[in-house]
This record gives C-alpha cells, structure tokens and sequence, in this order.
C-alpha cells in the first residue's frame, strides 16, 4: 500500500493522511513536518530551508529529495505508506518513479474559497503536528454543501493528543497563502496528469467532517481493491 494524498494547500491532507495511516498500518510521511521539525530543532539545515517555507515557496528539490528517500527507509515504512506533501512539482514526481512504486492517488477536491477559510482557522500543535480547526464552515458553493463543523480542542489552546501549546503557522498569513495557492496551480497540479495516466485515482471531495471523509476514503479503496477488509 504505497500511496499519495494530494490537493491543494489547506484541503486537509494531513487530517485524512494522518487517520488513514494508522488505520491502514502503514506510515504517514508528511515533507512539510519533516522541514517545520528541522526549522524547530535548528538543525544545520535549518537556515537554508526556512526562507522557502516561510515565504510559501518549493524548497529546492534536492534537499527534500533526500529527506524524502530517509524517511521511506524507516522501518515503519516497509509495510507501505501516504505522501502528503510530496511530490509537489512533476521533477519530484519523476525522481520518486526512480525511488519506488506507487500504487494510487487519492486526490481531494475543494472549493478555494472553503481552502482559505480552513487555512486561517487551522491550529497546530507545537510539540506533535495535530491539527484543530477554529471555524465552522457551513454553505453551498458551486452546487456542493460544505458541512465542516470545527475541530477544538477540549481546553483552549492546548493539544488533546499530548498537552502541547497550538499555534497558527507562519504561512498562515494571506499573502503566504495567495503565494501557496499560486505554487499549488502552477507546479503542483501537473503532477496530476502525470499520474492519471500511471495510476489508480480515489477522488475525493472534502466536504464534510474528517471522520465521514475518511470512512468514505476507506471504502473507496476497498472498492477499488486498492485495500483488502482484513487489513483494518
Ligand atoms: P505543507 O505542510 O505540506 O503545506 O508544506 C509547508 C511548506 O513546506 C510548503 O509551503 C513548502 O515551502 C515546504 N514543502 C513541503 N513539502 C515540500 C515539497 N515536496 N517540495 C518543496 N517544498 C515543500
């Protein structure tokens, strides 16, 4: 079970990556914590990653390359895994093909207007990744209803998961999205055709709470024989 979740900034990779994960036994490996650890530990690469992240641009491919191919050889990646985050541009795309095999894409849709909502109503926690969600978004936007009640954590302000302080990210800010959206449209989304034509799509359309996205993910892959029901 190698796959990639994809989607634009702010769709909510991450909250279905990281519930499908476990669910599956396999491995999340998201590049985007990988680089806000480094940052954090003012590791030596620390200084050369920051400007890109926090300016909502690609780091250099080489660099998260090689991060990428250290985190796939980890144990709790043998038994498969979900990209979130990675590839992002079509020369990752072909430098993963010389890494490993994929074996599909689950690919979320999501209205942009819905997508900056969530981005400045995101929280994450500090010390473990989790993320909360402040807002309520409920309305109709090009013929589909967006139900996504909020994410809070039981105490204000503080992980559920592990106590740790929650923050909004720096590339929260509007014009580091505008900047994100813009990357997202113009490098990232050709790494759809390149898989469309390679692999199984699930396509995923976000407009509900995470829980019922990802049960609806689940059975999408068991469908498309993607998973087999043993596996969960
Ligand atoms: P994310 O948490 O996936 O939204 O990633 C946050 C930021 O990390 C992005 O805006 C980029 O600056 C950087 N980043 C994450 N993944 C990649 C990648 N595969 N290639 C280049 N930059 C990345």
């Amino acid at each position: 079970m190698r796959f990639i979740i994809f989607g634009p900034p702010g769709s909510g990779k991450g909250t279905y990556a990281s519930r499908i994960a476990p669910r599956l036994g396999i491995a999340h490996i998201t590049t985007g914590d990988v680089l806000r650890e480094i940052i954090k530990a003012n590791d030596p690469l620390a200084e050369k990653v920051r400007p890109f992240v926090e300016k909502g641009m690609l780091v250099p491919d080489e660099i998260v390359i090689e991060l990428l191919v250290k985190q796939l050889k980890k144990p709790e990646a043998r038994s498969g895994f979900v990209l979130d985050g990675f590839p992002r541009n079509l020369d990752q795309a072909k430098a993963l093909d010389q890494i490993t095999h994929i074996d599909a894409v689950l690919n979320i849709n999501t209205h942009p207007e819905v997508i900056i909502e969530k981005i400045s109503s995101r929280r994450t926690c500090r010390n473990c990744g989790e993320i909360y969600n402040i807002s309520d978004i409920n309305k109709e936007i090009g013929g589909v209803k967006y139900i996504l009640p909020p994410m809070l954590p039981k105490i204000e302000g503080r992980c559920d998961k592990c106590g740790g302080g929650l923050y909004q990210r720096e590339d929260a800010q509007p014009e580091t999205v505008a900047k994100r959206l813009e990357v997202y449209e113009n490098e990232s989304k050709p790494v759809i055709d390149y898989y469309q034509k390679k692999v199984p799509f699930v396509q995923i359309v976000a407009n509900e709470a995470p829980d019922m996205v990802v049960e609806q993910i689940i059975k999408d892959l068991l469908t498309a024989g993607l998973v087999k029901q043993q596996t969960f």
